[in-house]
């Protein structure tokens, strides 16, 4: 895996010969999973992609989408999310500029006070350093110690091999610094439970046995993980619609395992229904007919499979803009069970599901 940790720069020359390797690195990535969506170099490094509002079950969350340098592990083959980012290094200062903008935004000011989680999210890792500067991140935890009073969990994005104890300990003690009590969750994308799909046919490059010790770790701190899995990511021939509802089903049951066996773990899932993306395999076996984004109800039939398992799990229901024309998972006549899904996403009350076939 190409993830090791940067050796420090000790010339101007060796930064730049170092930045244009982690660039190759990407491209490297980019080709190997046969992806051919370009980055974009236009949007303005000091403006974030996005922020946006979610209503859960934890009250009201704000999600920010930084812009950063693309995430380098780059192989998984139905994520397109890196081509919202840049090929090139986004320097701190700019970033920092990012967190200045968001907290100027009004929707953000007029809903400080409500804000109880915040999702930090750069389209791949905000622990990896090189494309998320620790002091930027640091410099984000400040500001929201400083405007969200109610802020009690920070979520940030990232696969796992960037989690390092000592960034670990300097953010649990800058969140101390809060006005509330706020806790740090991990979010890692899992993807698929299956590990042939998940690893040979996906690109994921995740072994269920570094989720488990990520899963340690994190107790150890009192910390907490978020999983985010992809419902049915791979071509038909790949996944059927009753193996990914399976996948699902696996899944749940594995991490309700997970956390009856390590005490003081707390984990919850965020199930993303996939779409045909732009640039990406799944577009062409799409295009070919080889690849049917999956149905809402079998959503639904997932996450029935969660009642009582001590599981949190959040549907999310944004292809981002992303996906190709009639590549979404909401297919006319889905009306009615999308208000269910959000009203189960701030309840997680699984009597909504009664009356749904399934
Ligand atoms: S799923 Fe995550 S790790 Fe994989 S390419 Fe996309 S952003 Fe990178």
């Amino acid at each position: 895996m190409e993830h090791s940790r940067r050796r420090r720069a000790t010339s101007l020359e060796e930064r730049a010969q170092h930045r244009a390797a982690v660039e190759a690195q990407i491209i490297r990535g980019l080709h190997a999973a046969n992806k051919t969506h370009g980055f974009d170099e236009t949007h303005d490094p000091k403006k974030p992609i996005t922020h946006f509002f979610q209503e859960t079950h934890e009250g009201l969350v704000l999600f920010v989408i930084f812009f950063t340098q693309a995430c380098r592990w780059m192989r998984c083959v139905g994520c397109t999310l890196p081509s919202t980012s840049a090929l090139r290094h986004i320097d701190f200062g700019d970033i920092m500029d990012q967190t200045h903008s968001i907290f100027t935004e009004p929707d953000v000011l007029a809903r400080a006070d409500e804000i109880q989680k915040v999702i930090v999210s750069n389209q791949g890792s905000v622990l990896d350093e090189e494309t998320f500067p620790t002091s930027a991140l640091i410099h984000f935890v400040a500001k929201c110690n400083k405007h969200l009073p109610n802020m009690r969990v920070l979520t940030l994005e990232s696969r796992p091999e960037y989690v390092d104890d000592i960034e670990l300990d300097i953010l649990a003690r800058a969140l101390e610094e809060g006005k509330t009590l706020t806790t740090l969750e991990i979010a890692v994308g899992v993807e698929v439970f299956d590990n042939d799909i998940r690893n040979l046919v996906f690109g994921k490059g995740l072994r269920l046995k570094t989720l488990d010790e990520l899963v340690e770790r994190l107790a150890k701190h009192g910390f907490r993980l978020k999983c985010y899995f992809m419902f049915k990511p791979v071509a038909d021939a790949h996944m059927s619609r009753e193996q990914a509802i399976q996948d699902i089903h696996e899944a749940i049951r594995y991490l309700s395992d997970l956390t009856d066996r390590i005490p003081g773990s707390i984990i919850s899932i965020h199930l993303n229904p996939t779409y045909a993306a732009r640039g990406t395999p799944l577009e062409t076996a799409f295009l070919e007919r080889k690849y049917t984004p999956p149905h809402l109800i079998d959503v639904v039939r997932a996450v029935r499979f969660g009642e009582d398992r001590g599981v949190p799990i959040f549907i999310g229901m944004n292809d981002e803009d992303l996906a190709v024309e009639g590549g979404s998972f909401i297919r006319p006549g889905d009306e009615a069970l999308l208000p269910i899904l959000n009203k189960f996403n701030k309840t997680q009350d699984y009597t909504l599901f009664k009356h749904l076939p399934g």
